[in-house]
């Protein structure tokens, strides 16, 4: 049976069944990290914030947390994306974050990715794509643009549904 075809819980266990490393050394997939971003979405939908969730893992563990908070903080920049990449750099005392992998509900925008050449993530891993202003294709391409050094490993549509459905449940809420 395909993981895809069973409910939510269950096909988080068999996702964890799956990537049962053989040899005992512990093994993460990416979907494992989008539940924690997939978590803090969730947290900023609590808060009236539009539902974007970003983490940021290094060596296996997280260093950095975000939602959007643009309401709560009045900025405009407050994106989760740079939210945790700010938590990140505090956390690894580094700002560029070569060693790091980046997690976001969404397709980033402008912003957001120009902050993660900035920072030098590594790897970037993203639930949904974002047709009006993502920066990795969609809208923009600001990611791996020929005219920037920086290359970062891309790989998005990692439990998409999800990460575009809490969106849907928020923009519903508010017509
Ligand atoms: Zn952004």
């Amino acid at each position: 049976m395909q993981p895809n075809s069973l409910p939510m819980e269950m096909r988080y266990s068999a996702a964890k069944a799956m990537f049962q490393p053989m040899n005992g050394s512990p093994v993460e997939p990416d979907e494992l990290w989008m539940e924690e971003s997939l978590r803090a979405a969730r947290r900023a939908l609590d808060a009236g914030e539009v539902p974007v969730g970003a983490v940021i893992v290094h060596q296996g563990k997280i260093v950095g947390r975000g939602f959007n908070r643009n309401l709560l903080d009045s900025d405009p920049t407050a994106h989760a994306e740079v939210v945790a990449l700010r938590e990140a750099g505090a956390a690894v005392g580094n700002y560029r974050l070569s060693d790091c992998e980046l997690f976001a509900t969404i397709e980033p925008c402008a912003m957001c990715a120009g902050a993660m050449v900035h920072a030098r993530i590594r790897r970037l891993v993203y639930g949904a794509d974002d047709p009006k202003a993502g920066a990795v294709g969609s809208a923009l391409h600001v990611l791996n643009h020929p005219a920037l050094n920086h290359r970062m490993e891309v790989r998005g549509g990692v439990l998409a549904g999800r990460c575009a459905e809490i969106l849907q449940e928020f923009f519903r809420s508010r017509r």
